[in-house]
């Protein structure tokens, strides 16, 4: 982070803003929305910032700049159109440790400002340091766009309403929770549709309601397979609001930066012949929290109900009556085969797609390979890389042709992503080569032949994506 956003509170402050012009007149603007007390010192002022200086009562003086108007001054503004003098005034205030800010020479500023959205009491400021402005105001339209203007009056209702809800919930905790309650539910709805009285009656209701059971509650949701782009709006709304998050080692970090700060993280592990926690373990963590009272965030890879035990997890806490939810993910076989360029299936190759798991159970893996070694289907393996020469062997002996393509995508959808392409006959010589790690997802079926064809188009759209991805092959 190359600055530190802080909202300075000016209200009544001598603030020094040295230009007439169209810049200054955008600071000036600014400063006196914070309620600065501003003075401007400039020879002339442009018109139309002589008119609001005139009709707001700010102070100027017509002259040039002179060091003594550094004088008590808490912040300073040089927005003159010589840089001699932008630069005398930076080096005169950082002597004397005031804050500075010159228009277009951001190495000399102590301070720059963002763009702002200003909803009072909310303010959200962006900034994209000194990289682009223009992409800093391209932003803020977008988020214009998305925060109504009836977020100001949200605000000011959380300020009248302040006291009295630190009165009624001492518990910081149970002080949180009333209002995301109160302001992701349909009051919120209510302000924004300007129905102010309706919404005070209902937030009056809600500060006297009967307390609650003190029972949490848990989401249970898929990650999805990496990129943090897949994830599904419901998922981060819920990964936002948690108080604890209980995660495996598919969730990928850039996944995890996006859980509430504050919350509590465990860990549970869950590599091959490594489980930091076993599964009934697991289980039971989640129904004692959730007893306690949390709100609690089971994140899973990918999608929970597709090889995630995700049915085991629900069943005790349906078992013991706490309530919970179930967010799909997308789920690796998805998120692998578009970002490698593979359709799962195909008019003119594959009728079918089947998600099979490829863990080893004493060697071997007992599934129904008569099926699996059937034409034009696509078949997925999970959990296969260290069962692939069974998998090979297997389908080999139940009549699948040696040339048929298999893929094997290596963290399929994140930066790592790599993939490993071949055949039948060849494919455990390419991996042998360079061994791929875990998590990797194997592809076998005629569709994989269309990678070459069809990857492109992700391209362009994701760097990540399609054509850029590293490739080791068997021909
Ligand atoms: N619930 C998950 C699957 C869990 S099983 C889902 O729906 O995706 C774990 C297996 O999923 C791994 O062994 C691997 O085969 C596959 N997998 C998960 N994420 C992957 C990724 N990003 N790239 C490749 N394979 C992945």
């Amino acid at each position: 982070m190359d600055y530190l956003p802080i909202f300075l509170d000016l209200k009544g402050r001598p603030c020094l803003v040295v230009g007439g012009g169209e810049i200054a007149l955008r600071k000036v603007v600014n400063l006196q929305r914070a309620g600065a007390a501003i003075r401007i010192v400039s020879p002339r002022l442009a018109e139309p910032l002589s008119r609001l200086a005139e009709r707001q009562g700010i102070t100027h003086l017509p002259r040039a700049f002179e060091d003594g108007d550094l004088e008590g001054v808490q912040l300073v503004v040089a927005a003159t159109d010589e840089r001699a003098v932008n630069r005398r005034i930076a080096a005169l205030a950082r002597e004397r440790r005031i804050p500075v800010n010159v228009v277009d020479a951001p190495e000399e500023c102590s301070f720059i400002m963002p763009s702002i959205i200003d909803r009072s009491p909310v303010i959200v400021a962006v900034s994209t340091g000194t990289a682009s402005p223009v992409l800093a105001r391209l932003l803020r339209t977008r988020l214009e766009a998305l925060i109504p203007a009836a977020y100001g009056r949200l605000g000011e209702l959380c300020a009248r309403y302040r006291d009295r809800v630190k009165a009624r919930f001492p518990d910081r905790r149970e002080r949180r929770r009333f209002w995301e309650r109160v302001l992701q539910g349909s009051l919120a709805e209510q302000v924004f549709s300007g129905h102010l009285e309706e919404a005070d009656a209902a937030i009056e209701r809600d500060l006297f309601a009967a307390p609650s059971s003190g029972v949490g509650e848990v989401y249970l949701v898929g990650s999805g397979p990496g990129d943090p782009d897949l994830l599904t709006f419901r998922a981060l709304r819920l990964m936002q609001q948690a108080d604890v998050v209980v995660y495996d080692r598919l969730v990928a970090s850039p996944i995890l930066d996006l859980v509430r700060p504050d919350a509590r993280r465990i860990y549970a592990g869950k590599e091959r012949n490594n489980h930091v926690m076993r599964q009934e373990e697991i289980n039971r963590l989640l129904a004692d929290l959730a007893k306690e009272g949390h709100r609690v965030l089971r994140l899973k890879g990918g999608d929970p109900f597709i090889f995630g035990r995700g049915g085991e997890e629900i069943d005790t806490l349906a078992e013991e009556g706490i309530p919970f939810q179930v967010v799909p993910g997308i789920t690796a076989a998805s998120g692998c085969a578009t970002y490698t360029g593979i359709p799962l299936t195909h008019r003119d190759y594959a009728q079918s797609v089947t998600f099979v798991t490829g863990h080893l159970k004493d060697g071997t893996m007992n599934l129904n390979w008569e099926q699996l070694a059937q034409p034009n289907q696509t078949i997925v393996f999970y959990m296969g890389l260290v069962g692939l020469a069974v998998i090979v062997e297997k389908l080999t002996e139940h009549g699948v042709p040696p040339d048929m393509p298999v893929a094997l995508v290596q963290q399929g959808t994140t930066q790592m992503q790599r993939v490993y392409s071949g055949t039948l006959a060849n494919i455990l010589e390419v991996v042998e080569r360079d061994p791929p790690k875990p998590p990797t997802l194997i592809i076998v079926g005629e569709v994989v032949k269309l990678r070459e064809r069809l990857s492109w188009f992700n391209a362009p759209l994701h760097p990540r994506q399609g054509a850029t991805t590293p490739v080791v092959t068997g021909s």
